[in-house]
């Protein structure tokens, strides 16, 4: 068997890595290159394969950065079956669908803005289209975890949990080579997830497995602490609530919004903070958070005895769910404080820009971020304390307070990446993935100190097993 490292090697985003055993070939997850526009667009495009010549694909969880190029393999000719867990299945329609609309937003707002100043440059296409997501979406099948399904001739699969975001994998693969006569097991982990995560189980771990594809995410960091996070939260939400104002927290749509109305459902019921009214304003938040009541096959001990007490912890007296555009523009007038919880996460596009815009300059409000922040977005500009702000072409002085938690993740850190590794029996090697090139490195580093044969592939870069 052969492996190619396709994507997400030396990098983070456009996870793709492309098995080729008896002739046939995998491709473990096809993600999106998210990035500087003209270098997506141009990544995007490019694939070390033949998007014809792939038999069949896993996907491992629905992040963007994992399935976000599947409708464009499917536009450009591939037409074999796509295995996810059944929760993946339903969470990526709902996120490719709405990748396909930001990008159809997307080429409107260029052919206005920036087609008339430069007439000859040429023109940026979607990758693809709501059809094609449509079309993807038939060649779904949805397996239960830790139930061994066949992919190909000599490849048989079976999903563990990940416990990265809801229906997240890790697939364990049990290979025979018939022209080396070869047999072997194998796993790809997607991306880990925490121990402790709310709503989720922990990342189970695996049978005994001989070649591992492991993330790198945060190969060299450690993470604070996720016992701190409500106490944390709840300081934030009564320090705004006693001066009168609201609280606005820029979150992705798929897991982080639905940990933080866990969170709050948890707080409200301990009265650790008032009774005040908790928006989620977002209509992708709202469909993924139906998804989520749709799969408590997924959701750790805790979660379940709530939703056995007859409690909903997506529903709750103070949480308001907001689709209507309308809905969403009547909260700038509402008076008193509040919490709104709005994509995007990085505060670059989506109903908390005009949150933000309307809220920034009331020194009794506060913005909440709870996760990473690329660079150049508002969002980091933000957290790095940039007093005026430009929103939609006006400047606005920056009055609220703004907060930073630091405990939010849904990745694995490298003392829970060791663990997950040290749990392993029979490893004779290790590809990491995923994780800019230094993390990748280091953690590459730290595994050879502790015995294992452990290996940074390049893009492109083929490995023979
Ligand atoms: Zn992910």
């Amino acid at each position: 068997m052969k492996i190619r490292f396709c994507g997400a090697a030396r990098e983070v985003t456009g996870s793709k890595h492309l098995l080729m055993l008896n002739d046939k070939r995998i491709l473990l997850d096809c993600g999106m290159y998210q990035g500087p526009r003209k270098e997506s667009f141009a990544k995007n495009n490019a694939y070390p394969f033949d998007p014809r010549s792939i038999d069949s694909m896993i996907l491992s969880h629905a992040h963007i950065d994992h399935c976000g190029n599947i409708p464009a393999l499917s536009h450009k000719g591939f037409k074999g079956k796509i295995y996810s867990t059944l929760a993946t299945k339903d969470l990526a329609s709902y996120m490719l669908m709405d990748s396909a609309m930001i990008q159809a937003r997307d080429m409107e707002y260029i052919k206005k803005h920036e087609k008339a100043n430069k007439p000859n440059q040429a023109p940026i296409e979607p990758l693809y289209t709501v059809e094609d997501v449509k079309e993807a979406m038939t060649q779904f099948v949805g397996v239960e975890y830790e139930k061994a399904f066949p992919v190909e001739d000599g490849l048989a699969a079976c999903f563990y949990d990940a416990g990265h975001i809801l229906g997240s994998a890790i697939t364990h693969f049990v290979v025979y080579d018939k022209e080396k006569n070869q047999r072997f097991t194998m796993a790809y982990t997607g991306d880990i997830g925490r121990r402790s995560l709310p709503i989720l189980k922990d990342p189970q771990y695996l049978p005994q497995t001989d070649y591992l594809i492991i993330e790198s995410t945060y190969g060299d960091r450690f993470h604070e602490p996720i016992e701190d996070v409500q106490a944390q939260l709840a300081d934030i939400v009564n320090k705004t609530a006693q001066k009168g104002g609201k609280i606005l927290i820029p979150a992705f749509a798929l897991e982080r919004t639905q940990e933080l109305i866990y969170y709050f459902n948890e707080l409200s019921k301990n009265k650790a903070i008032p009774q005040i009214p908790i928006f989620v304003d977002s209509p992708l938040s709202v469909k993924l958070s139906d998804v989520f009541k749709a799969h408590p096959e997924c959701f750790d001990e805790a979660t379940r005895k709530l939703i056995h007490g007859k409690e909903n912890p997506f529903g709750f007296g103070t949480l308001k769910y907001i689709s209507d555009p309308e809905d969403s523009k009547k909260l700038n007038s509402y008076k008193g404080p509040c919490i709104i919880i709005s994509a995007s996460g990085m505060a670059e596009h989506g109903r908390i820009v005009h949150h933000l815009k309307n809220n920034i300059e009331d020194p009794k409000a506060t913005v909440l971020f709870v996760g990473y922040q690329a660079d150049r977005t508002l969002g980091r500009k933000l957290v790095e304390g940039l007093k005026v702000i430009n929103i939609f072409g006006k400047q606005y002085k920056v009055n609220a307070n703004i907060v930073k938690m630091d405990a939010f993740s849904g990745h694995a850190d490298r003392s829970d990446l060791i663990d997950f590794v040290s749990n392993i029996k029979g490893l004779k090697k290790i590809f990491i993935v995923h994780g800019e090139e230094q993390q990748s490195l280091t953690f590459a580093a730290h595994l050879k100190e502790l015995g294992y044969d452990a290996y940074v592939p390049k893009f492109a870069e083929e490995v023979e097993i």
